[in-house]
């Protein structure tokens, strides 16, 4: 045998053993595949058949049907994926105060029916103010509001000589509508500098429903139609990323999120990045409440404030403060106030509460305006807070 007959005959051994070899290997990894049901094999489906609503995933028994695909359209593109989820259209935030007026007046009608009751009577003596008084402390008016609205009820009935029901009623009416102030400017401030989106800053206790306000606030801004940039800067509970996200692709709207324990500054930061980066109107973003220590939550909040300031000033920062906490909310909210300046406060809850009286005494103690009040647990239930509606949802 020469030389080249040689080269060759060892070549031929090498490819049949190698050509064996390489068809074992194929036919273990054949062997080591999942069954037909595997993820790949559904997503696939799932993309050949984009009209399907919802995953379609088969059952034990069923094969996954496949398409066979022309030859001459293998190798094009793939086209996009539809969206396999609709993005709806939040319902527009006026007259929602309104529209859950029964909610509120379900829960603060012993306010209200309590100040009537008294009101109503034939002699207003000296223990009718009294009850009066303990009627609206027990709705969580607060001492100096309290005191203020019965000295000048007192006054009018004297002077004005009010006697029948109706007139005291009207005249609780006007006082009660002065208490919770409608001078006040209850607009979000979302104007920013030289065409930089508005940055509003969600802060708060955790519990209190603060990603759930970001959340809703998204809608109501996405139905007076802007454009909104969400952040997770809330990196302490992963849980509240996963909630903002929903939100979000629920209206369509990005959500800027870092990893678990990340850097809520960070987050911040991006958050205002990307909504200077698109154009967005409107960035809102979600912050951590852990109460641990005041300087552990000052340092915290301190730097998601300072940071994201880097790219643009926030323009609003919202104070949430559940209800139903009454006295004790107001005082955790005071750490807050010091902490970041406050420019305006959400109290949710507010259906889940009869001490509606908490709007008075948050303004007072706080000083600044209730701007959104949350009514329920419903996508569209935050309403933006107006006194009047407020007042009569109370006396109805
Ligand atoms: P966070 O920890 O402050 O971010 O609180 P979440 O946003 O997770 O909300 C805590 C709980 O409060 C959730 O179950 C919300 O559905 C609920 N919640 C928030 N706002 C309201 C409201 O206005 N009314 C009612 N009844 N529940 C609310």
């Amino acid at each position: 045998m020469t030389n080249t007959e040689l080269l060759v005959a060892l070549i031929a051994v090498a490819v049949v053993v190698l050509g064996g070899g390489a068809a074992l290997l194929v036919r273990r990894g054949r062997g080591e595949l999942p069954p037909p049901r595997d993820l790949d094999a559904i997503t696939e489906e799932y993309i050949e058949h984009p009209e399907h609503p919802e995953p379609h995933l088969p059952s034990e028994d069923e094969e996954p049907p496949f398409e066979e695909v022309p030859a001459d359209e293998k190798d094009q593109p793939a086209a996009p994926a539809a969206p396999t989820t609709t993005v709806e259209r939040p319902e527009p935030a006026q007259g929602r105060l309104v529209r859950l007026r029964a909610r509120l007046a379900r829960s603060n009608s012993s306010l209200g029916r309590g100040l009537l009751a008294v009101l109503g009577r034939a002699d207003l003596d000296d223990a009718a103010w009294e009850e009066l008084e303990d009627t609206l402390l027990a709705a969580d008016v607060g001492v100096g509001p309290t005191t203020e609205l019965v000295d000048r009820l007192r006054t009018r009935v004297r002077v004005e000589g009010i006697t029948d029901p109706e007139a005291a009623r009207r005249a609780l009416r006007e006082e009660l509508v002065a208490l919770v102030d409608p001078t006040l400017d209850r607009s979000l401030a979302l104007q920013g500098p030289e065409g930089t989106p508005g940055v509003v800053l969600v802060v708060g206790v955790n519990g209190t429903g603060k990603t759930t306000t970001v959340g809703r606030l998204a809608r109501v801004l996405v139905a007076e139609d802007r454009t909104v940039v969400l952040g997770a800067a809330d990196t302490f509970r992963a849980a509240a990323a996963d909630q903002l996200s929903t939100w979000g692709q629920r209206v369509g709207v990005d959500v800027v999120r870092g990893p678990e324990g990340g850097d809520p500054a960070s987050v911040g930061f991006d958050t205002v990045k990307q909504g200077l980066e698109t154009g967005a109107d409107v960035v809102v973003i979600d912050t951590a409440g852990r109460l641990h220590t005041k300087a552990g939550l000052m340092d915290e909040l301190g730097k998601v404030k300072r940071v994201a300031e880097k790219q643009a000033p926030v323009t609003e920062v919202l104070l949430v403060i559940d209800a139903t906490t009454g006295q004790n909310g107001l005082r955790q909210a005071q750490v807050f106030g010091e902490v970041v300046e406050v420019t305006g406060v959400v109290l949710t809850k507010l259906d889940g509460t009869a001490k509606g009286g908490i709007v008075v005494a948050v303004q007072r103690e706080l000083g600044v305006p209730v701007k959104f009040v949350g009514l329920g647990e419903g996508a569209d239930d935050l309403a933006p807070f107006d006194a009047e509606e407020f007042v009569d949802a109370l006396l109805a």
